[in-house]
């Protein structure tokens, strides 16, 4: 019997965990500047909050959402996305009494049972960001421009950051009442889900892939008409405070999930196709008090991790986060010295983001030069009889392809010149 991984539920394996760790680290140091703490919620949670937090006509929670129940018949789920289960540790901690607006991050995995395709696993990671406490635009503010510069530090410069605003509880209700008045001479030419959709949740028909959908979708009123006057200020605050930031407005951009009211964005990028978003957020003004804590705004996004490599690769292609230094030795004393070699290149402070790898299987040079290669060696130091002898070491140079012979004591000095070269 030959397992494998559940469909849809990737292995990261260690020659990808590298890039993995570099984003998180990245992202980790980049929050907390802002002042951001991390917050790790479990990854199963009662289904309630999801059903109640996301809305119980989603796709998320109707088809999407990995549920069963446990052996006290409670039904639980594996978290779909970070937000609701954040908004219950907020209030089941009452963290609005330890400061008045709390910035949090987290990083993890979520599920969803979707089919698999290109940047959708049904286990899949995301980087996200909530302020609760405040209903204030500058926080909308603050978290755009905190991920416009966290995608530009990630190296990525071709992502679109589309805002647009939904409106207050009223505001959305109004529109849902005209959008499915607009769309009532139309039920023939959508598609079978949206007139189940016209039903249950109208403004998801927005959200609809299917070109005739689509197209009407282009020619409805506009949201943006529909907003009373606090809404209206409040996206215009956002949208100035946010002057330097490239921004799209996106009529009609909604968003699959119940909970958004007031601002929504969505970042997308040419790399992935036709669903092309690589995060997205909004403000949820009425989930905390509707989770049974205190009628408090926040406002939030995510970022999913699978995409973001995928756009990396396109943009930066065969960008590798770490050097590689490699040790090729020959002999049992060249070992030995190789080893001493490796030690204080690794913990010396001028070569802080180096990996230095050195031969464990007694192979021949040419094997170990392989082994350089896979590795993506930048240098290779090569140590044998004679070198050692002399006091010697050759250095390779693997992008350049040049061999040189130094004396040891000027290794350090060659050897950064050849990993900055
Ligand atoms: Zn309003
Ligand atoms: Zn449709």
């Amino acid at each position: 019997m030959k397992y494998k991984a559940v469909r849809g539920m990737d292995d990261i394996l260690p020659e990808d965990a590298q890039i993995w760790q570099w984003l998180e680290k990245t992202a980790r140091t980049e929050l907390e500047f802002y002042g951001y703490k991390e917050i790790r919620t479990p990854i199963l949670e009662e289904t309630g909050i999801f059903v109640r937090g996301i809305g119980e006509t989603t796709d998320i929670v109707t088809k999407e959402m990995y549920t069963f129940n446990d052996k006290r018949e409670r039904s639980l789920a594996l978290r779909p996305e970070g937000t609701a289960p954040i908004v219950r540790a907020y209030i089941e901690h009452a963290l609005y009494n330890v400061s008045p607006e709390c910035r949090l991050y987290y990083i993890g995995p979520m599920f969803r049972s979707e089919r698999p395709q290109k940047g959708r696993s049904r286990q899949f990671h995301q980087i996200g960001v909530e302020v609760l406490g405040t209903n204030s635009p500058y926080a909308d503010a603050e978290i755009i421009r905190q991920v416009n510069s966290l995608l530009k530090l990630f190296g990525l410069q071709n992502f679109t950051i589309k805002v647009n605003s939904l409106g207050c509880k009223t505001d959305k209700a109004a529109f849902a009442e005209s959008f499915k008045k607009y769309l009532s001479d139309k039920k023939a030419r959508i598609c079978d889900t949206c007139r189940d959709r016209m039903k249950k949740n109208v403004l998801r028909v927005l959200d609809c892939k299917n070109e005739s959908c689509a197209e009407i979708a282009r020619q409805a009123p506009d949201i943006a008409d529909n907003l009373c006057g606090t809404c209206k200020d409040h996206i215009a605050k956002v949208k100035n405070a946010l002057k330097g930031v490239k921004l799209e407005e996106a009529k009609n951009l909604v968003r699959g999930l119940d909970y958004y009211t007031g601002t929504v964005f969505e970042i997308t990028h040419p790399s992935l196709g036709a669903q092309d978003a690589i995060g997205a957020g909004g403000r949820y003004d009425n989930l905390v008090k509707d989770l049974g804590g205190p009628d408090t705004g926040a406002v939030g996004y995510a970022l999913g991790m699978e995409r973001i490599i995928i756009a990396l690769k396109k943009e930066i292609p065969g960008s590798d986060c770490a050097k590689v230094v490699y040790i090729a030795t020959l002999g049992d004393a060249a070992k030995i010295r190789g080893i001493q070699i490796a030690e204080k290149l690794r913990k010396s402070e001028s070569f802080a983001d180096i990996i230095v790898l050195t031969d464990v299987k007694e192979a021949s040079l040419k094997s170990q030069m392989r082994t350089a290669d896979k590795n993506n060696a930048r240098a290779v130091i090569i140590l044998g009889e004679n070198e050692l002898r002399e006091g010697r070491l050759t250095i390779r140079n693997m992008v350049k392809k040049t061999e040189e012979s130094v004396e040891e004591n000027k290794l350090f000095e060659i050897l950064k010149n050849a990993l900055e070269g």
